[in-house]
């Protein structure tokens, strides 16, 4: 018999860490092999399993992700990024499947990542949702298909507690319509408008954001012309189908090659 696939939590206590570790308890042929999140959390010593609402689980929530990585077959980050670093060299280390959902990350945090993924199998997406990476491939298509007489906007909007701007999943998209018209998104994007900007260049990718309430995840890209507009929306209503889509990431990552994989290698987009 096969021995369970043990996968760690960590950032256990926030709100896609909870969904996290409530979707590996639920993955057949998977166990929690633990969970922390940052020193002088309110919740380090509570029992994984009441964390999820469920029965107690006899594992507590720890603040020592060291180790945590050594105890761990694959490690599921949704955290912060000033840890991810820290986190990135642990897996590298441990040789663990690494799966990170981080956003915000500067170059200095994606440098650690795409070192770890010299030493050990690393999945990493901004959105980990099967419906969003499917808008991410027909958005690059519908803009290679279209000139710049479509002007491309990107728009999103996310709960009030969401601490980076435009999403990651956002950036994923304008990163798509880059792709497809051609173009490098730094030298084009339009992150914000404010005062008498004047009229839109051409060739523009822009992005609007929105923060209010308990939204999961809404992004539309927008192709607007002269007459018409062509318009792209993904809603989650549940953070849950990030959580599939990590365990998933997980799942698939078992026993491949290092390296540096998206959601899009994981579901064969
Ligand atoms: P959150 O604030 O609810 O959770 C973050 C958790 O990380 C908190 O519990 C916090 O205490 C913990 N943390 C902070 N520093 C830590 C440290 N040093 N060690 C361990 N844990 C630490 O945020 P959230 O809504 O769960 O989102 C987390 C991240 O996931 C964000 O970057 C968000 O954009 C991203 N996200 C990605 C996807 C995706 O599909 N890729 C989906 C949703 C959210």
């Amino acid at each position: 018999m096969n021995s369970p696939y043990r996968v760690a939590v960590v950032g256990c206590a926030g709100r896609m860490g909870r969904m996290n570790l409530a979707t590996v308890h639920a993955t057949e042929g998977c166990v929690i092999a633990g969970g922390c999140d940052q020193p002088g959390s309110p919740a380090i010593g509570s029992d994984l399993g009441l964390l999820i609402g469920g029965e107690a689980l006899g594992v507590t929530v720890g603040d020592d992700p060291v180790e945590l990585f050594a105890l761990a077959d694959a490690v599921i980050d949704f955290t912060v990024p000033a840890v991810t670093r820290r986190h990135a060299d642990l897996a590298a280390q441990a040789e663990v499947v690494y799966v990170v959902g981080t956003t915000g990350l500067e170059a200095e945090h994606q440098a650690a990542i795409d070192r770890a993924a010299i030493q050990t199998v690393v999945v990493q997406a901004a959105n980990m949702s099967l419906g969003v990476n499917l808008q991410q491939v027909i958005t690059e298509q519908v803009a290679r298909a279209l000139d710049a007489d479509y002007d491309i906007e990107i728009v999103e909007m996310h709960h009030r507690h969401k601490i980076d701007a435009p999403s990651g999943t956002a950036l994923m998209l304008g990163q798509a319509a880059a792709k497809g018209r051609g173009v490098v998104l730094d030298e084009v994007a339009r992150k914000a408008r404010d005062g008498i900007v004047g009229a839109r260049p051409r060739g523009e990718i822009g992005f609007a954001t929105l923060r209010g309430g308990d939204v999961a995840g809404d992004h539309s890209v927008i192709f607007a012309a002269e007459g018409e507009q062509i318009v792209l929306s993904h809603r989650a209503t549940s953070r849950e189908v990030f959580a599939k889509g990590a365990m998933k990431a997980a799942l698939w990552g078992r026993g491949k090659p290092a390296g540096l994989y998206s959601m899009r290698d994981v579901l064969g987009l």
